[in-house]
């Protein structure tokens, strides 16, 4: 009956979806749930009537689930990406009627998105295509939500969206993203982001364990302590845990026998296609992902190693030579954030790129701001990040925003020092050696770029420019030479 009607829907009830529908209705929307496995409708139905009858109603067919919720209606989707959306939008839509809105929550690649809201505006739907962050925590308690599509359609549910977000203190960590793709393109690059983030700490982690011989009970301290500083973040604190837990199956701790292998699911592949396609350098997130492919080749690794060492070439850390090891923590802290700051300045660089060939428009302040609170890379210098593009909208790279500028100065002389050891020990840091890299390509006013020019020229007549006057110049170089 029509007293009954849900104020929202949500449809996929795996990990995210079930935590998020628990907090729509203990924020006291009621929400209707549906997922194609019946039984996942039945734990979200028992864990809602466990967490204090929250009221959340369970359906098992798409057209009750819809005819469930008041119009216009909104439809959360939270399934698996790629064709499963196709699927249970060609479920749920039968039922759907025009000014109603679907949302998609999933980590979806965005043209996917511009599509089906071109299919949905034929029927007069509407649709946003919604980054969700902070997995399932964030989801329960909080998450920092990416909407962006269309603006009708998040009106409706913005009240909603606002009491379910992670609470910060300049608001709720929700934004209108832009029209289009763009909330989906935006969560594409935070995910990018947060492999260049974890990466960078997996290297400080290295340097500090391999170079500088430190036991995990002194890195969980470590780690707690630089969590209490300009570098506080969710991935610092987690990190200082994770150091601490125990094996099960033996003395050690459990991270030392977690095999060295990184998952990937796809979203810092595109983050790095994408900025190839739109000539955005992004080497630190590029690196991370590099990484992850590298990681992946754990029995070529360690034949390498085994053949390598045969040739006479070990880890130089032996003996660990005269390192401080309270000057070698407090380098890696500063290494850790100037690298820190390349690889957002890459990312944010991305989006703006992007905004500007598809005109959405984005406000790299205001996604700095919602990255504060529920999200994977919350971090409390994304709020310096957000002041800095206050100060300056159209802030070139944030390397240059005056803040930045003198910390990457005064951080300089330990990030090389990090970078200079690990790579004398033959341990890897790409990402930091990345981001420095980019740090020294870009802040330099005369690249080596001329030779290249110059040899372009020379053997394809590609012509090149001159510092002293305008024009193309092509010159005959071998009749010179
Ligand atoms: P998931 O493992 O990606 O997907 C499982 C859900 O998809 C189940 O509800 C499943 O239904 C449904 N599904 C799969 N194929 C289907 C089909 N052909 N038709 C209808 N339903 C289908 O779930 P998740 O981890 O909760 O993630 C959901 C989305 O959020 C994904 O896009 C993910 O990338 C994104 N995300 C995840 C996290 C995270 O931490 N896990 C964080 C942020 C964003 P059945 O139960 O019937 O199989």
């Amino acid at each position: 009956e029509a007293a009954a009607l849900s104020r929202i829907g949500l449809a996929g009830l795996a990990v995210m979806g079930q935590n998020l529908a628990l907090n729509v209705a203990d924020k006291g929307f009621p929400i209707s749930v549906y997922n194609r496995t019946a039984s996942k409708v039945d734990e979200t139905v028992a864990r809602a009537a466990e967490e204090g009858n929250l009221p959340l109603h369970g359906h098992y067919n798409p057209r009750e689930f819809v005819l469930s919720i008041a119009r216009p209606r909104s439809v959360v989707i939270l399934v698996k990406a790629g064709a499963p959306v196709d699927q249970t939008i060609a479920a749920l839509s039968e039922f759907l009627e025009p000014g109603d809105a679907i949302v998609d929550g999933g980590n979806e690649w965005y043209e996917n998105t511009e599509r089906r809201q071109r299919e949905a505006a034929e029927r007069g739907l509407l649709y946003l295509g919604m980054g969700v962050s902070g997995g399932e925590e964030g989801a329960r308690r909080g998450p920092s939500l990416m909407p962006g599509g269309s603006h009708q359609a998040y009106l409706h549910i913005e009240e909603i969206l606002k009491k379910v977000a992670a609470q910060v203190e300049d608001g709720p960590c929700v934004t209108f993203v832009g029209p289009g793709g763009a909330g989906n393109f935006v969560k594409m690059v935070h995910n990018g982001i947060e492999y260049g983030d974890m990466q960078l700490i997996s290297e400080a982690y290295d340097v500090l364990k391999t170079v500088g011989g430190l036991s995990n009970r002194e890195l969980a301290e470590i780690f707690a302590e630089w969590n209490r500083g300009e570098l506080e973040s969710f991935l610092i604190e987690i990190t200082s845990d994770i150091f601490l837990v125990q094996d099960d199956y033996s003395d050690a701790e459990l991270v030392d026998k977690i095999l060295d292998k990184t998952g990937m699911k796809g979203t810092g592949k595109w983050t790095v296609q994408q900025a190839a396609e739109l000539s955005v350098a992004a080497p630190t997130i590029a690196a991370s992902l590099d990484c992850r492919f590298l990681s992946g080749l754990k029995e070529e690794r360690e034949s390498a190693a085994a053949v390598l060492a045969h040739a006479g070439l070990e880890l130089n850390t032996g003996g660990r030579r005269a390192v401080d090891k309270k000057q070698l923590i407090d380098d890696v802290r500063q290494a850790l954030y100037a690298s820190k700051i390349c690889s957002y300045a890459q990312g944010m660089n991305l989006l703006r790129a992007k905004s500007e060939e598809r005109g959405w428009n984005l406000d790299l302040g205001e996604l700095a701001r919602i990255w504060k609170g529920g999200c994977i890379i919350r971090a409390r210098f994304l709020d310096r990040i957000k002041k800095a593009y206050e100060r300056n909208r159209g802030l070139a790279n944030l390397v240059v925003d005056s803040e930045f500028a003198g910390e990457m100065a005064q951080r300089q002389g330990a990030w090389r020092r990090v970078v200079g050891l690990a790579v004398e020990a033959g341990i890897t840091t790409p990402g930091m050696c990345a981001s420095l890299a980019y740090f020294d390509t870009y802040r330099r006013a005369r690249l080596p770029a001329n030779l290249v020019q110059a040899q372009r020229d020379l053997f394809g007549a590609h012509t090149y420019e001159r510092l002293d006057r305008p024009g193309s110049f092509h010159t005959e170089w071998t009749k010179l030479a």
